[in-house]
Formats: C-alpha cells, sequence, structure tokens
C-alpha cells in the first residue's frame, strides 16, 4: 500500500529533487499548503514556478494496478501566471518518480467536480530506468514520467514536452531520446524544423542529466580536487560539448565543486595528464600585482597533490581530452 504523503514532505521531495539536479531553490510561499512558489536557479538561469503536487495512487474502478492517477482536489482552480510556469505533478512514493501533466489542459470544471488524471506504471518504471519517459493520453496531451534527479530537464523542457502531439515520428523520438543507447538518435527527420530544434534541445538537456547523474556517481559525489562532498558538486565537461570533439562520456568529465569549477575553467589550476593538481603561477603572479591575491595559500593549501580517482580505469579523466581542454582554457604556467 502506496504511503499518502503530506503536502510539506511532498514539498521537500521537490526541493530535494531541484538540489538534485544541481540547482538552487527559494520558497517563496508557505510550506504548508500547494501551490509552492518556487524560484529556481543555477547560474544565471532562473524560473518561477507554482507547483501542484498530489500523491499518485492506484486508479480506476475496479481498481487497476497498471495505472495511477493523481485526484486533483482541495484546489478551487489551477492557476497560470505570466512569467512563471505551473507544474501539475504526481508523486509515486511506491517507484520515486514523478508525473508532469500539462497544467493548461486540466483546468477545473465550473461543476466543482475534481478530475482524475493517469499515468501508466510502465511509463512510471521506465522512467526509474532511463531518467524520463513519455506517454500519450487520448486527449492529445503527452504526459510525462521522470527521476527526481531528472527534475529541471523537465521544467525547462516541460512546455515543449507536453505539446509533442504532432504524431509518432515525434513519440517515437521522445521514447528514443529517453533509452540511454540512443543519445545519439539522429533527429534530422523530425519536420518542421522547430519541431527539431525543440527536440534537439530537450535531448540536450536530458544528456546533460545524465552526464551530471554518471560523472558525479563515478567520484562519489565528491570534488575531485579537494575531496568535499556537501551537494556543491557541478559535472564539468573537460572538452565541452559545444566543441566538435566534446563527448558525454565518464572520461570526458571531472566532479568539481563550486569554487574548483570556476577556478578550474579559469585555468587558475589545471589536471596534468598525470593526474596531478598544477597551479598556473603566471595567473597567481598577475593577482598579486593586482593585489587581487587574497586567500592565496588557503586556497592552494585545500588543493590535493593528484585528483581523486574513479574506481575504474576505463572511465578515468582522458589525457588527451586533459591536454585539449588546458589549450582551449588558455593554460599557461
Ligand atoms: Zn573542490
Amino acid at each position: 500500500m502506496a504511503r499518502i504523503l503530506r503536502k510539506p514532505r511532498l514539498l521537500d521531495l521537490v526541493v530535494e529533487a531541484i538540489h538534485a539536479c544541481g540547482w538552487d531553490v527559494l520558497i517563496l510561499s508557505s510550506r504548508d499548503d500547494h501551490p509552492f512558489a518556487l524560484s529556481i536557479f543555477k547560474g544565471d538561469t532562473k524560473v518561477s514556478l507554482l507547483v501542484y503536487i498530489w500523491n499518485l495512487t492506484h486508479g480506476g474502478f475496479p481498481r487497476d494496478p497498471n495505472e495511477f492517477r493523481i485526484q486533483v482536489t482541495g484546489v478551487s482552480q489551477i492557476e497560470l501566471r505570466v512569467g512563471w510556469k505551473t507544474l501539475l505533478l504526481g508523486w509515486s512514493d511506491d517507484l520515486n518518480a514523478f508525473a508532469g501533466f500539462d497544467a493548461t489542459k486540466h483546468q477545473i470544471s465550473m461543476s466543482g467536480r475534481s478530475p482524475s488524471i493517469q499515468i501508466k506504471r510502465d511509463a512510471l518504471e521506465k522512467a526509474v530506468k532511463n531518467g524520463f519517459a513519455t506517454q500519450a493520453r487520448d486527449n492529445q496531451e503527452i504526459a510525462i514520467a521522470f527521476r527526481p534527479d531528472f527534475f529541471t530537464s523537465y521544467v525547462l523542457g516541460s512546455s515543449e514536452l507536453h505539446q509533442t502531439t504532432a504524431g509518432i515520428l515525434e513519440t517515437k523520438a521522445l521514447e528514443r531520446i529517453s533509452r540511454e543507447e540512443a543519445v545519439d538518435f539522429d533527429l534530422e527527420d523530425i519536420e518542421p524544423k522547430e519541431r527539431r530544434q525543440v527536440l534537439q534541445t530537450v535531448n540536450r538537456r536530458i544528456r546533460d542529466d545524465r552526464f551530471r547523474v554518471n560523472v558525479l556517481r563515478a567520484y562519489s559525489h565528491r570534488c575531485c580536487v579537494c575531496g568535499i562532498q556537501l551537494d556543491l558538486l557541478d559535472a564539468a565537461h573537460i572538452i565541452p560539448v559545444e566543441h566538435e570533439r566534446g563527448t558525454d562520456e565518464i572520461k570526458n568529465g571531472l566532479s568539481l565543486c563550486a569554487l574548483h569549477h570556476r577556478a578550474f575553467d579559469h585555468a587558475l589550476i589545471t589536471v596534468r595528464t598525470d593526474y596531478s593538481i598544477d597551479c598556473s603561477e603566471k595567473e597567481f603572479q598577475r593577482l598579486r600585482t593586482i593585489g587581487w591575491h587574497g586567500g592565496e595559500s588557503e586556497f592552494k593549501a585545500a588543493l590535493r597533490d593528484d585528483i581523486l580517482l574513479p574506481p575504474k580505469k576505463e572511465i578515468y579523466p582522458s589525457p588527451s581530452y586533459l591536454e585539449f581542454g588546458q589549450k582551449l582554457r588558455g593554460w599557461t604556467n
């Protein structure tokens, strides 16, 4: 029997999911009841969210074990605000997955009947395995099941994902994107061009999330430069994906805390091909000259001699990627 969670606990799960994606969150509303107003942000990207969330329970009569549903109760209407994204979510505490529905398609009728919205168990199970899964619903809506660590990908892509009603080709493409083995799937046959670009954007976000999950797991959620955990980590690409040589392999990644990610991208520190950590004396010299070297000795003292490495040699950072990454960042010493 599924546990029915109260709203503050459901909010905790949303916040935990946002943190698992490497984002930060401010709770702008009461914590006791939804809709929860949240401001979520990472770097320069900021999104305002209005979150409605219910427990996913077995639905139908007679009860169908393959069908979960949310019962939209306790609210008089689903609010849509200009400049905000409204999320209509379900949470399955059995499977540890969210379901997202199109808020614009589920306005509550004047008759006061609370609608029930379904999603198949199969979609939730696929999401647990692959990160996210889509399910076409009969009212021309796509329901999205997703794992907590894909929460922000869902948020950023939700409008586009729910609008994917153009046909079987797009639905198939989304299914292939959701399967890890299909990440390089070519979307060239999707028409028109605008829809192709939407799917390519979705594909990129999903790949970023998958990369983050894989790299942080490989390094046991530690910064490879200083060893810190504390949920302050980024998965950094050694060769950025914008470059033709950039890939989402674990060996093109480093698990770095926020400070050392910046320092690595600034070429203040680097990882040499023998995995030793080096500081740019030239850059420190420049900082000393302009009087911006405060904290230099503490910064240097926190660095390991060599980076922490993943458990398996085949996923160690690639020496040739490290070398090329130095060139891209203008590393000098
Ligand atoms: Zn660090």
